[in-house]
C-alpha cells in the first residue's frame, strides 16, 4: 500500500471531502488522526474507518483556536506520532455567494478569514515543526474554485480568504522543501457532499452541470484521489502547485 507506516492528519473529517480523504488514505495504510468539532458526527466516521480495518484516532477541536490545536498535536503525536502527512482541509464558506463588497459586514468577513486563512496558517504551524523533527512530509491545502476565477456570483470574503492560502502554500513549498517537505494545494469546484446534496436543488445542480466539460459535479472521491495523489510518493517532485479538482471548469 502507498502510504505503509506514514501518520496523517486530516482536519474537518468529520464529514464532506475530509471525511472522503481521511478513508482514502487510510485504506492505503495510513494511521489517520481524524478530526471536527461535532464529537457524534467524528465518532461515526471513526467507527467505519475501524470497521474497514484503518487504524483510527479522534481528535476534536476549533481550528481558529490555536490553544485547541496544541492539544490536538500533544494527543497525536502521544497517540499515533509525530504526523508526516498533513491536509489542512477544514474551512468553512460563511457569506452569501454575489454580495456586493460595500454591503459584506465586517464581522463577517473576519469569521470567513478565519474560518479558512487564519485557521490554516494556525494548523501548519503548530505541525509543522513535528513534521520537520521526523525528516520530511507532505502538506496538502485546501482552497477553492471561487478563489480562481473571480465572477459576480462568487462569495468574495471566502474567495479572498482562499486566494490567501494558495499563496501561502506557494510560500511553504519554497520554506518547507529544504527540510523534505512539500505542499500543494487543492481548489474544488462544487463537490457533491451530503451537505452541498442538500442544499443545492436538483434544477440548479443540472445548470451547473451544463458548466463543467466533464459533465457532471464531482465528488468528495474525487478530492480524496487528488489528495492521495498529492501526499504519496508518485508526486515526490510536485511542490507549490494548486490542483484545480473542476471539471474542466478552471482553465487558469
Ligand atoms: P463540510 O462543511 O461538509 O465539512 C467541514 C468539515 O470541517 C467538518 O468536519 C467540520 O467539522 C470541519 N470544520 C469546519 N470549520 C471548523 C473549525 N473552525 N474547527 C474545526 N473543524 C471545522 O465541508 P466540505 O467537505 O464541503 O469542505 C471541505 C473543504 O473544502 C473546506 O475547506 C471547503 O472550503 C473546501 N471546498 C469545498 C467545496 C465543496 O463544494 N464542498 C468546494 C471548494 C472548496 P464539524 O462539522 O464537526 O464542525
Amino acid at each position: 500500500m502507498r502510504l505503509d507506516g506514514k501518520i496523517a492528519l486530516v482536519t474537518g473529517s468529520s464529514r464532506g471531502i475530509g471525511a472522503a480523504i481521511a478513508r482514502r488514505l487510510g485504506r492505503e495504510g495510513a494511521a489517520v488522526a481524524v478530526h471536527g468539532r461535532d464529537r457524534d458526527t467524528l465518532g461515526a466516521v471513526a467507527r467505519s474507518l475501524r470497521d474497514e480495518g484503518i487504524r483510527v484516532l479522534e481528535t476534536l477541536g476549533d481550528v481558529t483556536r490555536a490553544a485547541d490545536l496544541e492539544r490536538m498535536r500533544q494527543v497525536i503525536e502521544g497517540e499515533l506520532g509525530l504526523p508526516d502527512i498533513l491536509v489542512a482541509n477544514a474551512g468553512a464558506n460563511l457569506t452569501r455567494p454575489g454580495m456586493p463588497l460595500e454591503e459584506i459586514d465586517e464581522a463577517d468577513w473576519r469569521a470567513s478569514v478565519d474560518a479558512n486563512l487564519t485557521a490554516t496558517f494556525l494548523t501548519l504551524r503548530t505541525f509543522i515543526p513535528g513534521m520537520k523533527r521526523r525528516g520530511g512530509g507532505s502538506i496538502v491545502t485546501l482552497s477553492s474554485a471561487a478563489a480562481r476565477r473571480p465572477e459576480l456570483r462568487s462569495p468574495v470574503a471566502y474567495a479572498a480568504a482562499k486566494a490567501g492560502i494558495e499563496l501561502l502554500t506557494r510560500q511553504l513549498a519554497v520554506q518547507l522543501g529544504p527540510s523534505g517537505i512539500r505542499v500543494n494545494c487543492i481548489a474544488p469546484e462544487t463537490i457533491l457532499t451530503e451537505r452541498n446534496l442538500e442544499r443545492i436543488p436538483p434544477d440548479v445542480r443540472q445548470q451547473l452541470v451544463a458548466a463543467h466539460p466533464v459533465r457532471r459535479l464531482g465528488t468528495p472521491e474525487d478530492v480524496a484521489s487528488a489528495a492521495l495523489h498529492l501526499v504519496s510518493d508518485e508526486s515526490g517532485w510536485v511542490s507549490g502547485v494548486v490542483l484545480d479538482v473542476a471539471g474542466g471548469s478552471v482553465l487558469v
